[in-house]
């Protein structure tokens, strides 16, 4: 169960010609760990976690999802394949408005397809985890931002991914608040036993990562275990 990134490379059209976002990567994140990765905006931080979550197709190179080459697999294939295995934390919540903190993560299940009953019991465990059980009843409007966060991130959970991918969660949020979603974050991929990449521009979020890898102009220009 992990994550592999083998020798990525990956262009965008731009104008007559291309602009290569990342420039031949390589990253092994094994369960259990969390990476962090850096670097300054526009370096190719959100297009490695995209490749990474299956989202977009790399020019070349392999990612191999625990022990799955993804190559050449179908559309309908890499759909159920992040169902499954991915979970996906993006910057801002995008929680649906109308719904419930439990609600937000029973709508995954039933996306996979399981019972509401049992979707209910899992989802009320999983905002007890991130420590908002007594918020189950509440939309997002009722909720502060730093727990909108939370359920954003006990919702990439509710399918029990053993990849957990996560894009700048704390920019939204003061240092405090921020630190709080990254350890726990940090305390979840090691209970779980999940593969986790984290980005962030905040350098005092390091501390919660077991590495750290630095992206610059589409390369992975180092990375390094945090002693
Ligand atoms: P970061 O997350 O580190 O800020 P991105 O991965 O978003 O960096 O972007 C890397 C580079 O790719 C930037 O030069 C950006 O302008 C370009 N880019 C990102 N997404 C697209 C896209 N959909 N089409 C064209 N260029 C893109
Ligand atoms: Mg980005």
């Amino acid at each position: 169960m992990s994550l592999h990134l083998s020798d990525i490379t990956l262009t965008y059209p731009d104008g007559d010609s291309r602009l290569t976002a990342l420039d031949h990567v390589s990253l092994h994140v094994p369960e259990g760990s969390l990476t962090a990765v850096v670097g300054p905006s526009g370096s190719g931080k959100s297009s490695l976690l995209a490749v990474a979550a299956t989202l977009i197709a790399p020019d070349a190179g392999t990612v191999t999802v625990d022990g799955t080459p993804t190559t050449g697999m179908t559309r309908a294939e890499l759909t159920a394949l992040r169902r499954r295995t991915v979970g996906i934390v993006f910057q801002q919540p995008n929680l649906l408005p109308s719904l419930t903190a439990v609600e937000q993560l029973q709508v995954m299940a039933r996306i996979d397809g399981r019972k509401p009953r049992g979707a209910r019991e899992r989802a009320m465990e999983l905002l007890d985890t991130v420590g908002l059980a007594d918020q189950a009843g509440r939309r997002p409007h009722q909720l502060s931002g730093g727990q909108r966060q939370r359920v954003n991130i006990a919702r990439a959970l509710m399918n029990d991914p053993t990849v957990l991918l996560v894009d700048e969660p704390t920019s939204a949020l003061d240092h405090e608040r921020g630190a709080a979603v990254v350890g726990l974050i940090a305390r979840l991929t090691h209970a779980r036993a999940v593969a986790t990449v984290l980005v962030t521009h905040d350098r005092a979020h390091l501390a919660s990562a077991d590495r750290i890898a630095e992206v610059h102009d589409g390369r992975l220009r180092r990375t390094a275990t945090v002693p």
